[in-house]
C-alpha cells in the first residue's frame, strides 16, 4: 500500500498519470481529468480522486447505488444532486446518496477541481431514460447538460 503521495503543485501528484475522466464510450461529459490518489486495496477498499473539470465542461449525469462524497479544492461551479442546484466553493462537501441524479459543472471562468471518495466494490452508473429526464424539476432540467 503507498503510503506518501506528494503534490507536485497546481493539482498534480508525484506518480500519479492525468487520466481521462471516463473510459466508457456513450456515456457524455467534457473537459475532465481524473487522478487516482489512492487505489483499493483489500484492507482499505476505497479510492480517492481527484477531477477537474475545465470551464464550460461538466461531468456525465448519472446515478447509481453506491454513494459518492465530493470535497471541493479548486476553483467554483455547481452541481446538480437530486432536485437541487448548489453553487460550489472552495472546501464545500457534497454527499450524493443512493439512486440520485448528480452532475458537476464548471460554470466560471475558473477550472472545478474536486476530490472525490469512493468504494471500491460499486455498481455501474445509470444513465437517465427520456422518461428520467421528464420527470426532473424544472430547475435541475435547466441546468442539466446531455
Ligand atoms: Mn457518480
Amino acid at each position: 500500500m503507498r503510503t506518501f503521495v506528494h503534490h507536485l503543485g497546481n493539482h498534480t501528484w508525484e506518480g500519479v498519470p492525468i487520466l481521462k475522466y471516463k473510459e466508457e464510450p456513450g456515456t457524455h461529459f467534457k473537459q475532465i481529468t481524473r487522478q487516482v490518489l489512492s487505489d483499493c486495496s483489500p484492507d482499505f477498499k476505497t479510492q480517492l480522486r481527484y477531477f477537474e473539470i475545465a470551464p464550460g465542461g461538466y461531468s456525465t449525469l448519472e446515478r447509481h447505488q453506491h454513494v459518492h462524497q465530493v470535497l471541493i479544492g479548486r476553483g467554483s461551479g455547481h452541481c446538480l444532486v437530486g432536485g437541487q442546484v448548489h453553487p460550489l466553493a472552495m472546501h464545500d462537501t457534497v454527499i450524493i446518496p443512493p439512486l440520485t441524479w448528480h452532475q458537476f459543472r464548471a460554470t466560471g471562468s475558473d477550472p472545478l477541481g474536486f476530490y472525490c471518495i469512493v468504494n471500491c466494490d460499486r455498481d455501474r452508473p445509470q444513465l437517465p431514460s427520456a422518461e428520467d429526464l421528464k420527470a426532473l424539476a424544472p430547475s435541475a432540467r435547466d441546468f442539466i447538460r446531455i
